[in-house]
């Protein structure tokens, strides 16, 4: 199978380029942070903290997250329900921030994301993607660009949706889980050794996909 691990910090636009990218390339696209804001939104239904390590260790038993993909779209369920839309909410972000720097969070959702792999040639994204779940990846990038950047995508994607939220209090989320997802003793954000390091920074979505699949064809 060809894996393609895509790893960056939030808002690179690592989804909308892969997503395109696995559609040019007929390969399946797996967004695992999904898998950790899945786990979020259970804690936060259940009043759970979500810094609590204890707690959410020992709700893992109850919880069963599972990918399916229809249409070849990824759909996210939490114990049958499907979540995908609820993951998407601001407070889920944080949540899946908190939540994945438990070890027995990341373990958990460990397997899943390697045995999608074994059996789908697909591109994957997340932050530790190329260092820890795929280490053997075919094709490993890195994707990046400047926070303001990133920030104030992020922005126009939530306005569209109808969010009140401000410019700075997107860019504070964004920095705080940033700094959380590097400074986390497990798996932190980094860029593997062999990966290709690409930045999207003044670029548009189209051309930094471009790039992207430029890069695949040239390893594969
Ligand atoms: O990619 P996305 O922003 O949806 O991820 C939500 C959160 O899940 C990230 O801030 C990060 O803390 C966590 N995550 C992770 N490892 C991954 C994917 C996501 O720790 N492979």
């Amino acid at each position: 199978m060809i894996n393609v691990a895509i790893d960056g910090p939030a808002g690179a636009g690592k989804s909308t380029v892969a997503k395109a990218a696995a559609k040019q390339l007929g390969y399946i696209y797996v967004d695992t942070g999904a898998l950790y804001r899945a786990v979020g939104v259970y804690a936060l239904r259940n009043n759970i903290s979500t810094t609590d390590a204890e707690k959410i260790g020992a709700a893992l038993d109850s919880i069963r997250v599972e990918l399916k993909f229809i249409g070849g779209v990824q759909h996210v369920f939490l114990n049958d329900d499907d979540v995908s839309e609820e993951i998407r909410l601001p407070e889920a972000s944080m949540a899946a921030s908190n939540v994945s720097a438990i070890p027995a969070v990341r373990s958990f959702l460990f397997d899943l994301q390697r045995s999608i792999a074994a059996q789908n040639n697909c591109i994957m994204d997340g932050r530790d993607i190329g260092t820890v779940v795929l280490p053997d990846a075919q094709v490993k990038i890195f994707l990046t660009a400047d926070d303001e950047e990133r920030a104030m995508r992020r922005y126009k994607e939530l306005k569209e949706k109808g969010s009140e939220v401000t410019f700075k209090e997107v860019l504070d989320d964004l920095r705080e889980r940033d700094y959380n997802d590097s400074h986390r003793e497990i798996a932190p954000l980094k860029p593997a050794e062999d990966s290709v390091l690409v930045n999207t920074t003044g670029m548009t979505l189209e051309e930094s996909t471009q790039k992207i699949i430029e890069v695949i064809k040239e390893k594969i």
